[in-house]
């Protein structure tokens, strides 16, 4: 769960609650002072002020929703940062980079009046080496005399300079028209976003830890019969069902109730099936037989859980089997096999004889709601100065790496990244990720840590 460098995706970056459709998202990058504010002003058609600059406050990037020509996209001011002690080029450049990794195109801005500085040259670096389409706005061009400037902007190599006054509007009609050609229609779909409607749960585990027959208690034996009694010639492959009042989508439910036999090949093709509904879902419920000792398999199957980025609902089921010897070394497998997932929350569960079902619901929608959870930049921070202060990373050669700051990059699952002076040892972000468990939850979700280190 501590993904390595760079390891987190364009994601759903302050837009695209469950349910709704996501808009591309358009990051406004630049130096400060070059008119980010006054441009983003000037797309979302506002005159108010975007930015209410508290000094020394870090503020989140914020993001506005746009149209133009009848399109829809999200405008992300990257502006905003504290400019303190790590200097200027530090953190515009280290905002610059978030803000161009979870977008889909970038509008880099310049001052024309000043041309290109050092600090620009720096951005265009990361631009070019994060690949986003760039379109590139000439700013503060209020008349034709400064229009000449602009053109010097070619040399940038980011292709053509639309020179443009945010603040009177001058040349925003043409920046906006290549701003929408940069733009994909639809941003990259990415899993966990976009579809609303009912909530998708997978239900995976080995064969025989008793998947179907969890499902056909849950779902009513009847419907099943049903199913079969209308001789459709195809299954359905997913499923509404009825949990807890609410409506659920269970995926993939085709390949659980289809009795496999163990033919060659069999094991293959059921961890294909697990990875497609893992794919399709946003929490997975593990059913695990707890009768029997744990197996690899189970491991397996529950990496490839934490790996797809999904929320995670561990049932030990056949509880009525369950007896004192038993239960002792299931602890004990637990402790030392699945301390991958010591944050699911946990149900014991009878298939057979219903028991705990109940429990099975606020197990699953505790799940999602840390696998949803996003923590503000500010208190973030707060909690990173704390935790820097009271536990600093040891010193090694001479040096001490220090997290300078960090920033929530996502959620579903909750994607972190920190910018620190120097290389992080895995045992020092394993315990940042422990105290940021500790202290915010994230119960039922895998978190992702990426750290930027800065010289
Ligand atoms: P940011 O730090 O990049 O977000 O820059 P702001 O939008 O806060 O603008 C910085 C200053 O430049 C403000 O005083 C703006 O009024 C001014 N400014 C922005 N756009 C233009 C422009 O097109 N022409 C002129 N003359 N001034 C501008
Ligand atoms: P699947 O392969 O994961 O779908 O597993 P099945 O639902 O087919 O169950 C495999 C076997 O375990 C069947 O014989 C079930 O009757 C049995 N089984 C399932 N759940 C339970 C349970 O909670 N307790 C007991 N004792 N047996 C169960």
């Amino acid at each position: 769960s501590l993904a390595a460098e760079e390891g987190f995706d364009a994601d759903d970056l302050d837009l695209a609650e469950h349910g709704h459709v996501p808009l591309p998202v358009l990051a406004v990058v630049g130096r400060p002072n070059v008119g980010k504010s006054t441009l983003v002003n000037r797309i979302i058609g506002r005159r108010e002020a975007v930015v209410e600059d508290k000094p020394g406050v870090t503020r989140d990037r914020v993001s506005y929703e746009a149209t133009w020509n009848g399109r829809r996209f999200k405008v992300v001011d990257t502006g905003g940062w504290e400019i303190d002690v790590l200097g200027i080029d530090a953190m515009v450049a280290a905002q610059a980079e978030l803000g161009i990794e979870t977008a889909d195109a970038v509008l880099f801005v310049v001052d024309a009046n000043v041309g290109a500085t050092d600090t620009d040259e720096a951005l265009i670096k990361l631009i070019r080496r994060a690949g986003k389409p760039t379109v590139l706005c000439a700013n503060k061009v209020d008349g034709q005399s400064t229009e000449a400037e602009a053109a010097y902007l070619w040399s940038l190599g980011l292709g053509e300079p639309y020179p443009v006054s945010a603040l009177h509007g001058r040349g925003s009609g043409d920046l906006l028209d290549a701003v929408m050609a940069a733009l994909p229609e639809a941003p990259p779909q990415t899993f966990g976003m976009a579809v609303g409607g009912p909530r998708r749960v997978a239900l995976i585990g080995r064969p025989n830890v008793g998947k179907s027959s969890l499902l056909n208690k849950v779902a009513g034996e009847e419907r099943v019969v049903v199913n079969e009694l209308a001789g459709t010639t195809r299954d359905p492959v997913d499923e509404l069902i009825q949990l807890g009042g609410k409506t659920w989508k269970f995926i993939d439910t085709a390949g659980i109730r289809r009795r496999v036999h163990l033919t060659s090949g069999a094991d293959f093709y059921a961890s294909l099936r697990t990875s497609a509904a893992l794919d399709k879902a946003e929490v997975a419920v593990i059913l695990i037989d707890s009768s029997e000792p744990l197996a690899e398999q189970d491991t397996r199957i529950i990496s490839m859980a934490v790996e797809a980025g999904r929320a995670v609902v561990v049932a030990y089921n056949k509880w009525d089997q369950m007896d004192e010897e038993r239960r002792y070394y299931l602890e004990r497998e637990i402790e030392q096999d699945l301390v991958q997932v010591q944050w699911a929350p946990r149900v014991n569960v009878s298939a057979l004889t219903g028991r705990h079902m109940e429990k099975l619901v606020p197990a699953i929608e505790t799940a999602l709601a840390g696998w949803e959870t996003r923590i503000s930049t500010a208190r973030l921070n707060a909690f990173l100065g704390e935790l820097v202060a009271a536990h600093p990373h040891p010193i090694r050669g001479g040096k001490q790496p220090r997290i300078l700051f960090g920033t929530q990059a996502g959620t579903k699952p909750p994607r972190f990244v920190l910018f620190a002076s120097g290389f992080l040892e895995a045992g020092y972000r394993r315990f940042v990720e422990r105290r940021l468990r500790e202290e915010f939850g994230f119960v039922g979700t895998p978190i992702s840590i990426s750290v930027r280190v800065r010289e």
